[in-house]
């Protein structure tokens, strides 16, 4: 049994395809064709709107979405994660509710696959029983170097557990000013990592910190009470500080991208050369809204042919967990920027980053991408 779906708009999550183009799945949205109207036989269901595959979320933090309005907006990156430090405890069963309502949330806005950052195992069940796609990166920190060890074994284990209920599990950092250079050359030598990723540059606050040992991440530092006055500063910027780290040949996800500027860009493609192909930029402009109230330059990172991609971070820093949002917002503050481009970013691209291109992001033979339906600010999920 086929089915059969046109509208006035079909996004394959490369391009636009000519009008009159129909999409043909088998029933469970496997995808069979794209053929003219001509080619299509009977039955053909004419939606409103556009056609589009389903969305990549490629960084989210699904532990975190019982801290849904609970973290002050515009406090800045420290105080944001002061404030996750601190409100992370809770009851079990109520994490487990909350992340149950927004992983319902993440599947009714459109998403299929999911890069999901884990600090704990708490997400393992809902994962078990999970309909969407996810790819589990286990989050490790530790600032002072005498921690190392322990930090990495902590994440191994975590990795072990995600293990026993899927294949898609990586060892990564959290961010350049909460993880030692011991700590990232355990994560750099752990051989079964494919894919990594890092929140970086996310704020000036990192750079501050990471080059000059100033700025308000100290506070939290002194808050968390453990002693840095074994930490100089660099002299460089967050990025360049890590770049040595970033082993070529591993396919990188770098989440946030706020203050990456020209140099930036320069240094991270002559670092990667040839593999620069296998970076991906992960957009969150709504999180960045949330915690700092700035956003990415992302002309900047368009002009450079940075591969993009798009997140929605955690409800801790969101409203909602939605690419769809994370579209609109970003049309609306950058319209000189493509909707094909911003589209590709959300399907094609995001399921390039999270390595499953071979089964989303696009409408090709033997995909099963999902089927999105979009018309004005409505989104409807048909397969
Ligand atoms: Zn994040």
């Amino acid at each position: 049994m086929y089915r059969k779906f046109t509208a006035e708009k079909l996004f394959d999550g490369y391009r636009f395809l000519p009008e009159n183009s129909v999409l043909i799945t088998d029933s469970r949205g496997t995808v069979a064709d794209v053929v003219p109207m001509l080619d299509a036989g009977d039955d053909v269901q004419q939606v409103s709107g556009m056609l589009c595959p389903g969305f990549i979320n490629s960084h989210c933090h699904l532990e975190l979405s019982h801290l849904k309005n609970k973290i002050p907006e515009g406090g800045g990156l420290t105080e944001f994660v002061i404030n996750v430090v601190g409100e992370r405890g809770s009851e079990l069963e109520q994490i487990a509710d909350a992340m149950e309502k927004a992983e319902q949330e993440m599947i009714n806005s459109g998403i299929v696959a999911v890069g999901d950052i884990c600090n704990t195992t708490h997400s393992i069940e809902i994962k078990k029983k999970s309909r969407l796609y996810y790819h589990n990166f286990i989050e490790t920190m530790g600032f002072p170097e005498p921690v190392a060890s322990q930090r990495f074994d902590a994440a191994l284990e975590t990795y072990h557990a995600f293990r026993e209920i899927s294949p898609n599990v990586s060892i990564v950092p959290h961010a350049p000013y909460s993880v030692s250079v011991a700590l990232m050359q355990k994560i750099a030598q752990f051989s079964a990592n494919r894919l990594v990723t890092i929140h970086s540059q996310e704020s000036e606050e990192e750079n501050a910190f990471v080059k000059d040992k100033s700025g308000p991440l100290l506070k939290l530092y002194q808050k968390l009470g453990i002693d840095i006055s074994f930490f100089q500063p660099t002299g460089k910027r967050s990025l360049d500080y890590i770049m040595p780290h970033l082993q070529k040949g591993l396919q990188y996800i770098l989440v946030h991208n706020v203050i990456t500027n020209q140099s930036d860009l320069d240094a991270l493609i002559e670092h990667f050369g040839e593999q620069s192909n296998e970076l991906y930029c992960c957009l969150c402009p709504h999180a960045n809204q949330y915690i700092s109230g700035v956003l990415p330059d992302v002309e900047l990172l368009v002009q450079n042919s940075m591969n993009i991609v798009l997140g929605t971070d955690s409800l801790a820093s969101n409203h909602q967990l939605s690419i769809f949002a994370e579209l609109q917002m970003l049309q609306k503050n950058f319209p000189t920027i493509e909707l094909t481009e911003m589209l590709r970013w959300a399907t094609i691209n995001g399921a390039k980053a999270l390595q499953i291109d071979h089964l989303f992001g696009s409408f090709e033979k033997g995909k099963q991408p999902g089927v999105l339906q979009i018309n004005g600010d409505m989104i409807n999920v048909l397969v």
